[in-house]
C-alpha cells in the first residue's frame, strides 16, 4: 500500500530559525519586525494553512528583499512554497524553492539550505519522482553530517530520516525504512517524534505487523496536544488505527475510525488519506457483510483514485512545465550572462579604442606641436638671422656713414671756412709726423734741403676793412690764399694761421729756393688786382722764414716751434724795415754757438753781428 505523505510540513524548522533570528542581536528594528512577522506566520500555517497567510508571505519577501535581508527573503520563499505545495500547487512551489536555494547557495547556511533540500525532496516524492527525491535528500544528509552546528544535527537528522523512511516506504522497502525509522534517536519536538512513530506503524502495517503498529499508535495517542493541533496528524493516526483495527479483524472499530478521519478530511485536499479512508471503509464492510456499503465506498474510492490519478498526472504536467520554466530561465540567465561578459569585453575593447585614439590624438597634437614648435624655432632663427644681417649691414652703413661724418668733421675742424685752407689745428695734428719724417740732405752747391717755416701777414689789412668793409677784406683774404696755392708746390702746406696771416711749410727746400718762391708770392701780391664791388684794391704782405733743423753742429737744434717764432721775428723784422718785403733765416755762421732762446729773443743783434745769417728781399 502507497500513501502519499506529501506536503507534510516541516515547518518546526523554520520556527526553530525564526527564533534564532529573533535572539540575535539585530540592530534594526525593520528587521526585528519582519523577523516577528516570520514567527507570526510560522507558527499560523503550523496550525491549518490558512490562504490568507499567503498574502503576508508575499508582503514579508517583498519587504525582506527590499531590505536585502536574504536570509529572511530566502525563509519567506520557503514559507510559501510549502503553502503551495500543501495546496498541490507543485509548479509555483518548485520554482519558490529553487529561487529560496539559489539565495541561500554560497550564504553559509546550512541549515536552511538542508531544509530546502528536505522540502524538495517531498515535492519529487509527492510526484512520484524517487529517483529524485533520492539525490536530494542524500545531498541534504551531507550538509547535515559535515556542515550543520551540533546543536541542530540530531533535529535535522531525525527530519532526514522521516523522509527518507516514507520514500522507502513509497518504494516498498519497508525494512529499510524501518531500520532507519528506528535508528533515529528522536529527541524532536513532540510533532516530529509523533510523525516518526506514525511513518513507522504505516511501515509495519504495510508488512502487516499490526501489533507493532497498534503499540506505536498507542505512544502517539498519548500526545494529544500535537493530536489536537496538526490536522494532518490526527486524521493520519485515525487512517493508521483504522488500518491496524481491519488487520487485526476488529472492522467495527476499523469503520468507526475510518468515517471519523473522513469526516476530518471532508473540505480538505487531503485525497490521498480519503481513498485509503474509502478502501478501508469498503473492506471493512464487506467483511461485515454489508455488500451495499461496501460497494458504496468502493465506487466513492474509484472516484477519489480517479481524482488522484487526474491530480497527478496534473501535477507532473505542471512539474514537468516547471522544471522546463526553470531550465529555460536558468539557459537565459546564462545568455544574459554570456551576453553580459560579451558586452563588458566588448566594452573593455571599445575603452581601449578609445584610450588607443586618445595617445594617437595626443601623440598626433605632440607631434604636430613639435613641428610647429620646429618650424617656429627654425621660423625665428631665420627672422633672427635676417635680422641680424639687416642689423650688421645697418651698422655697417652707420659705422661707414660715421666714419664719413666723422672724416667730413674732422675735415671741417681742420678747414678755414673763409679761405678753404687747412687751418691751424690741421697743422698742430701733423707736423710732428712731418718733422719726423724730414730728412735733411744736402745740394750739389753745398746746400741743404730744409724745411722752411714761412709767416706771411697782410699789410695795413686794417686799413683795408676799414676803407672797403669787412666783406671786401674777406674777399682779399681769399684772393691771397689763392696766390699762396698757386705759389706754392703740391708737397707745400698752406695754412691759415689767423686772422690775415698765413703759415707755410716748404719741406724739401734749400736756403734759396725758399728765397725765390717767398719773392714770388711777395710779388704776386702786390702785383694781383683784388677788385671788390667793382673797386681795385691794392695789397702787399710781408714775410719772414726759417729752416728746421737749424742749430750748430755741436750745439742743439731749435725745435719747430722755435723755428717758426724765428720765422716770426723774420716777419716782424719785414715789416719794421720796409713791409712789403721779406726776411729769410739761413741759420748760425760757425763756430757761433747760441741757446735757442737767445737766438729768438736777441735775433736782431745777432743779425746785425752777423752770427745768425739772414736773407732779406731789402737792402739794409
Ligand atoms: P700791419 O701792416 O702792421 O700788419 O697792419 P695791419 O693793419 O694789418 O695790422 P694787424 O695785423 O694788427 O691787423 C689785422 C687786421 O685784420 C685786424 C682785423 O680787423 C683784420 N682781420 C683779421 N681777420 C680778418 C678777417 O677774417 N676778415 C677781415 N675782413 N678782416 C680781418
Ligand atoms: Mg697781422
Ligand atoms: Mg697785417
Amino acid at each position: 500500500m502507497k500513501l502519499h505523505w506529501c506536503a507534510l510540513p516541516f515547518i518546526w524548522l523554520l520556527s526553530f530559525e525564526v527564533w534564532a533570528n529573533l535572539s540575535s542581536s539585530s540592530s534594526s528594528s525593520q528587521k526585528e519586525d519582519l523577523n516577528k512577522m516570520l514567527g507570526q506566520l510560522t507558527s499560523q500555517l503550523k496550525e491549518d494553512y490558512d490562504l490568507n497567510l499567503l498574502s503576508q508571505i508575499r508582503v514579508l519577501r517583498e519587504q525582506s528583499r527590499q531590505l536585502g535581508e536574504k536570509r529572511l527573503h530566502a525563509k519567506s520563499l520557503l514559507l510559501e512554497g510549502l503553502m503551495r505545495q500543501h495546496y498541490g500547487d507543485y509548479k509555483n512551489s518548485l520554482v519558490l524553492h529553487n529561487d529560496a536555494l539559489d539565495i541561500v547557495t554560497g550564504m553559509n547556511l546550512p541549515e536552511l539550505e538542508a531544509g530546502i533540500y528536505l522540502a524538495l525532496a517531498q515535492l519529487e516524492m509527492s510526484l512520484e519522482r524517487f529517483r529524485f527525491a533520492q539525490q536530494l535528500l542524500e545531498r541534504a544528509y551531507s550538509l547535515i553530517t559535515k556542515n550543520v552546528s551540533n546543536e541542530h544535527v540530531s533535529a535535522l537528522l531525525a527530519e532526514h530520516a522521516l523522509w527518507q523512511g516514507t520514500l522507502h516506504i513509497m518504494r516498498g522497502s519497508y525494512r529499510q525504512a524501518l531500520m532507519i525509522l528506528e535508528s533515529v534517536e528522536s529527541k524532536a519536538q513532540q510533532e516530529l517524534s509523533s510523525q516518526l512513530a506514525l511513518t513507522r506503524a504505516w511501515a509495519y502495517l504495510s508488512i502487516g505487523e499490526h501489533l507493532d503498529a497498534s503499540a506505536l499508535l498507542k505512544l502517539v495517542s498519548q500526545e494529544q496536544a500535537a493530536l489536537k493541533e496538526n490536522l494532518r496528524l490526527r486524521v493520519r493516526y485515525k487512517l493508521m488505527s483504522a488500518m491496524a483495527h481491519l488487520q487485526a479483524g476488529q472492522f467495527t472499530d476499523a469503520i468507526k475510525q475510518a468515517n471519523k478521519a473522513l469526516g476530518e478530511t471532508f473540505g480538505t485536499r487531503f485525497l490521498t488519506e480519503q481513498s485509503m479512508l474509502q478502501k478501508i471503509l469498503a473492506g471493512a464492510y464487506a467483511q461485515l457483510g454489508d455488500f451495499e456499503q461496501a460497494h458504496l465506498y468502493l465506487k466513492r474510492f474509484a472516484m477519489t483514485e480517479q481524482a488522484l490519478n487526474l491530480q497527478k498526472r496534473n501535477n507532473k504536467l505542471l512539474q514537468l512545465e516547471a522544471q522546463y520554466t526553470l531550465a529555460a530561465q536558468k539557459q537565459q540567465l546564462s545568455v544574459l550572462e554570456k551576453d553580459n561578459a560579451l558586452q563588458a569585453q566588448q566594452l573593455i575593447q571599445h575603452q581601449q579604442k578609445i584610450d588607443n585614439a586618445h595617445l594617437a590624438q595626443q601623440r598626433g597634437v605632440l607631434g604636430m606641436l613639435l613641428v610647429v614648435l620646429a618650424f617656429g624655432f627654425g621660423y625665428w632663427r631665420w627672422q633672427n638671422k635676417r635680422y641680424l644681417t639687416v642689423l650688421k649691414r645697418q651698422v655697417a652703413e652707420r659705422t661707414a656713414e660715421l666714419a664719413e661724418r666723422n672724416k667730413r668733421l674732422q675735415a671741417l675742424s681742420f678747414t678755414d671756412s673763409l679761405t678753404g685752407l687747412n687751418n691751424r689745428h690741421y697743422f698742430f695734428s701733423i707736423i710732428d709726423a712731418q718733422v719726423n719724417t724730414n730728412a735733411t740732405t744736402q745740394t750739389s752747391t753745398g746746400e741743404k734741403h730744409e724745411m722752411i717755416f714761412c709767416l706771411l701777414d697782410i699789410d695795413h689789412f686794417k686799413k683795408v676793412n676799414d676803407t672797403y668793409g669787412h666783406a671786401a677784406g674777406d674777399t682779399v683774404l681769399q684772393s691771397v690764399a689763392d696766390i699762396l696755392k698757386q705759389c706754392t708746390r703740391e708737397s707745400d702746406m698752406v695754412i691759415r694761421w689767423g686772422g690775415e696771416e698765413f703759415l707755410i711749410v716748404m719741406p724739401n727746400m734749400t736756403h734759396s729756393e725758399a728765397a725765390e718762391a717767398v719773392e714770388r708770392v711777395r710779388r704776386q701780391v702786390e702785383c694781383f688786382p683784388f677788385v671788390v664791388n667793382e673797386q681795385a684794391i691794392q695789397a702787399t704782405c710781408s714775410i719772414g722764414f726759417a729752416p728746421y733743423p737749424l742749430g750748430n753742429q755741436g750745439g742743439k737744434s731749435l725745435t719747430w716751434e722755435q723755428v717758426l717764432e724765428l720765422a716770426d721775428n723774420g716777419l716782424y723784422m719785414a715789416k719794421e724795415e720796409s713791409r712789403n718785403a721779406w726776411v729769410g733765416l739761413r741759420g748760425l755762421s760757425p763756430p757761433f754757438n747760441a741757446p735757442a732762446e737767445q737766438l729768438i729773443s736777441d735775433y736782431k743783434n745777432l743779425i746785425n753781428s752777423g752770427h745768425l745769417l739772414a736773407t732779406t728781399s731789402y737792402h739794409s
